[in-house]
């Protein structure tokens, strides 16, 4: 298979601007530059050209030309992916196809509680766009003002919201795909049942631009919440707050729409590093639950119901201390610590980032064994932790002894990620719940990936993109 795809001619680049028209590509390398680097400034690439289309039908031409002459193509949504799946590479011969054009809403159907969007348009957007008829779409992330519709398909994206309404994949129920031989799949059914052969769509999403352009989605809607409830609550120990997730549930059954896991050393940041945060403790504790409960009852209703939910846990030893939002206000300043953690944490300096899921039971088993096989190899080291443990995401981001080097600990990251990711699989998870592969865990997903799982994946890669120019270098390589 061809691996590595042909420098464009210039007469072939010209093909592809004339595709697109005037205000639809950029082929100044100053004004490529934002699209060549990612948001953490790790993936910092050059690209032939710059291409804006503003339709399917001049996606399904860019992508004719590209596999005529052998052009690799880089998808591209808002660029706040965090693993280099996004950008070109540093040879400069690739083409990113940004889709932040192609921004129509095209279709709303309250009675079928569908939105079907193009791949341009932002998640805050589609939000809005679902609430505007009184219906939610519940994917949320800390990057929604930025990234697109396709790149969270790309990226199967999670959030805070996973528990309750799931991810990505779980989200849809029709796409349009450009395939990389520039012909177009309409996939655009808005159906909860259908049983007629293999689930197209579910190949392409989380695929990371590697089988196609997505050029539109049918999204599933949910009723609007008419009540949410905020809590955070003090417990013992990761295991606790894993034992008052079941217990909420029992008690609070599909309320319970988000819960995520904060070590106290998060609080400690965000105190110390961020703006107009303060402890709604009297007193320090080791680790916190953030919770959230929705429900379609008046405004309220399950303030109580989660007080004393949370009030029986503390009977049980499950819980030390907690507090039940008394407004919208608390509630949001509670969620910001949660949601400001990337940059609470910077400032303390460098830490290894891990994305990893185990089953919700081990969650407390990952950390407990990842905390002691860290500190026995890197004394001193400070275990970062937070998520999503009610999908048993861990974020979990070792920061380097007080006493180290910035840069001495950042070369030490494929031995620690070793360490932690060798943790996580052992214990039956992943070594990216979210943020996919990209280039960043290209070397890993070989290695702890079963062999079968590879051969099926470059099995499908070849079937659908036999040139290989389709986001090349990317999540497996063929
Ligand atoms: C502050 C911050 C918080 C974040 N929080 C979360 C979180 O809670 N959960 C989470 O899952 N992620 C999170 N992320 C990661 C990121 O926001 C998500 O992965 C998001 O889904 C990427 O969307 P994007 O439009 O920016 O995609 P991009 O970064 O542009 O692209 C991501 C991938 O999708 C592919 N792609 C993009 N558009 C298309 C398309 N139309 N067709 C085919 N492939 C396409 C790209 O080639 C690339 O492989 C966070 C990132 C930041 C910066």
């Amino acid at each position: 298979m061809t691996q590595t795809v042909a420098e464009a001619p210039t007469d072939v680049l010209d093909r592809l601007k004339a595709v697109v028209g005037p205000s639809g590509y950029l082929d100044d390398p100053e004004e490529m530059a934002p699209y060549c680097i990612g948001w953490r400034d790790r993936w910092n690439g050059r690209a032939a050209l710059v291409l804006r289309p503003a339709s399917t039908a001049e996606v399904a031409e860019i992508v004719r030309i590209c596999a005529e002459h052998r052009v690799a193509i880089v998808p591209q949504g808002g660029n706040t992916g965090l693993t280099g799946a996004g950008q070109p590479h540093e040879h400069g011969e690739e083409v990113i196809v940004s889709m932040g054009r192609m921004k129509r809403i095209r279709e709303v159907d309250p009675l079928n509680d569908t939105l079907t969007v193009e791949a341009g348009v932002v998640l805050a957007e589609a939000q809005r766009a679902a609430d505007g008829i009184d219906r939610l779409f519940p994917l949320s992330l800390a990057a929604e003002g930025s990234c697109q519709i396709g790149g969270n398909l790309g990226t199967n994206a999670g959030g805070t919201q996973v528990l309750r309404y799931g991810n990505t994949r779980s989200l849809v129920l029709g796409l349009e795909v450009v395939l990389p031989d520039g012909r177009v799949w309409n996939g655009l059914r808005g159906l909860r049942k259908d049983s007629t052969g293999y689930d197209m769509k579910q190949l392409f999403i989380g695929s990371e631009g590697t089988l196609g352009i997505i050029t539109a989605a049918v999204l599933r809607l949910f009723p609007k919440p008419t009540d949410a409830q905020t809590a955070m609550a003090a417990v013992p120990d990761p295991e606790a707050s894993v034992r008052l997730l079941a217990h909420l549930r029992k008690e609070l059954g599909e309320a319970v729409t988000a819960f995520e896991l904060m070590g106290r050393i998060c609080l400690d940041h965000a105190f110390a590093y961020l703006e107009g945060h303060e402890d709604p403790f009297d007193a320090p504790h080791d680790w916190y639950v953030l919770t959230e409960v929705t429900g379609q009852g008046a405004p309220g209703t399950l303030h109580d119901p989660l007080a004393e939910a949370l009030a029986a846990a503390f009977e049980d030893g499950l819980v030390r201390d907690a507090v039940v939002a008394a407004s919208g206000d608390q509630a949001h300043k509670l969620w910001s610590i949660r949601e400001e953690q990337a940059d609470a944490q910077k400032p303390a300096g460098a830490s290894i980032k891990h994305d990893v899921s185990v089953p919700v039971s081990r969650v407390a088993a990952f950390l407990a064994k990842a905390d002691a096989a860290l500190e026995a190899a890197y004394p001193g080291i400070r275990p970062v932790s937070f998520g999503h443990v009610g999908d048993g995401n861990m974020h979990y981001n070792p920061l380097r002894p007080e006493d180290w080097d910035d840069a001495v600990f950042a070369a030490e990251r494929e031995k620690v990620n070793r360490i932690v990711h060798d943790i996580a699989v052992d214990l039956g998870g992943s070594i990216s719940a979210e943020h996919g592969i990209g280039r960043l865990r290209l070397d890993e997903a070989e290695i702890y990936k079963p062999a079968e799982e590879l051969d099926m994946m470059r099995a499908i890669k070849r079937a659908l993109d036999p040139h290989n120019i389709m986001n090349p270098g990317k999540m497996i390589r063929v």
